[in-house]
């Protein structure tokens, strides 16, 4: 912020109401008035660990878009430390900084101070990893702010019929390696409609078993995060040492190998029985069109901060749904809007024929993190009830923003 420029405007919350009945707001485009980045310092209730290392912080950058009638908050996906999917958060954080804000400022002088549709943020930027996870995070806060102004809520902007979405649950490697604290930690996520084990070279026919023999009903995945790395490294192949997974009922082996390596994953889905899932490997809406093609999964983890916001990732179902290919929406430890928007998206890879979608990662963010500044909805049993009210689906509590904030930024237009 300029010195003696104007501080930011105080926090609103809730659907702002419109200045007068004078200006329907299809008709008069909303002003932008700034963006703020907030940096927060949230934790997680517990570590979680993956084959990349195990989780302690989750660093937030959450970003709020201020247009002369209403107001919007998105979150950034990317963690602390990069993976080979996405970049890390001081990356993206830099990238919003000092380009997709910026350009975001500079559309709406180009449109006489109108802020652009959200539908128009992703595509400011370029197409690199923080391109789209900065596009990601711009677009949310736009959209959400579009949305409180014109009383929608996400779902009935994106068609979604459903009123609740089923909801999974991922348990990690645990910290001490003993079967007894991965049957606990699976034991504790009994509400979940399916349970995604985490899985790495050395942790996984064995405790997957042991697992499938407690829970002989479980619905069960497992997510290597790319850790049995290409397919013709040496020693055992990845082929052989998952195929005893294949008699386990497993519904999906989600990135076995590093990404993308698409011809690979084809490769070994040929020579297992259990359908291989991407995840990592899927980095833009073209990506996806690429695995579909080469047959490289039969299930798909869709995240949309990776892929670029909330509309590319409606693409991406699209192209999935087209091919009769099962996708999910995957977590990235996020807070309440992104999740929020997710637990929407996941209403939209119901199959074609009807019925329920694959269960997403959208499970309330209080599970997962010791506080949050943003509201989300309960879950009831295994299922989640969707957002019906404007906006994205997840409000700021300011008073809970206060105490968790490290530093912010105020750009005005
Ligand atoms: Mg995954």
């Amino acid at each position: 912020m300029a010195l003696g420029a104007p501080p930011p405007p105080a926090y609103r919350v809730g659907v702002v109401e419109r200045r007068s009945g004078a200006e329907p707001p299809e008709v008069a485009p909303a002003t932008l008035v700034g963006v703020e980045l907030v940096w927060l310092d949230l934790r997680l209730r517990a570590p979680v660990g993956t084959s990349a290392g195990a989780h302690l912080q989750r660093p937030l950058l959450a970003v709020r878009v201020v247009t002369d009638q209403a107001e919007g908050w998105g979150e950034c996906g990317a963690l602390p430390a990069a993976t080979p999917g996405d970049p890390d958060l001081d990356v993206v954080a830099r990238h919003l900084q000092q380009v997709a804000v910026p350009r975001l400022i500079q559309a709406a002088r180009t449109r006489g101070g109108a802020v652009a549709p959200a539908a128009l943020v992703s595509h400011l930027g370029g197409t690199r990893p923080a391109d789209r996870h900065a596009a990601a995070t711009l677009q949310m806060a736009v959209l959400d702010a579009e949305l409180r102004r014109s009383g929608t809520p996400l779902g009935a902007r994106l068609g979604v019929t459903a009123t609740s979405v089923p909801v999974g649950a991922v348990v990690g490697i645990p910290r001490d390696r003993s079967m007894a604290a991965l049957l606990h930690a699976v034991e504790d996520v009994g509400w979940a409609a399916r349970v995604r084990l985490k899985i790495e070279p050395g942790w996984d026919v064995e405790p997957v078993r042991a697992v499938r023999a407690a829970f002989p009903d479980l619905a069960l995945q497992v997510d290597a995060n790319g850790a049995y790395g290409r397919l013709a490294d040496g020693g055992p192949g990845a082929a052989e040492r998952l195929a005893p997974l294949d008699d386990l009922g497993l519904t999906c082996i989600e990135q076995p190998l590093a990404p993308p390596d698409l011809a690979g994953h084809a490769e070994l889905a040929a020579r297992l029985r259990t359908p291989l899932g991407l995840d990592e490997s899927l980095t833009s809406p073209r990506r996806v069109r690429d695995a579909l093609r080469y047959g490289a999964m039969g299930v798909a983890c869709l995240k949309p901060a990776r892929l670029g916001g909330v509309f590319p990732a409606v693409g991406a179902l699209g192209h999935c749904r087209e091919a009769g290919v099962p996708a999910f929406v995957g977590g990235l430890f996020e807070a309440g809007p992104g999740r929020a928007a997710n637990a929407v998206l996941s209403a939209l890879a119901a199959p074609a024929e009807g019925g329920d979608p694959w269960p997403g990662d959208v499970a309330p963010p209080a599970g997962y993190l010791a506080a949050t500044p943003f509201t989300f909805p309960a879950l009831q049993g295994c299922r989640l009830a969707l957002p019906t009210t404007p906006g994205i689906g997840s409000d700021l509590d300011p008073a809970a923003l206060e105490g968790l904030v490290a530093r912010r930024r105020w750009t005005a237009a």
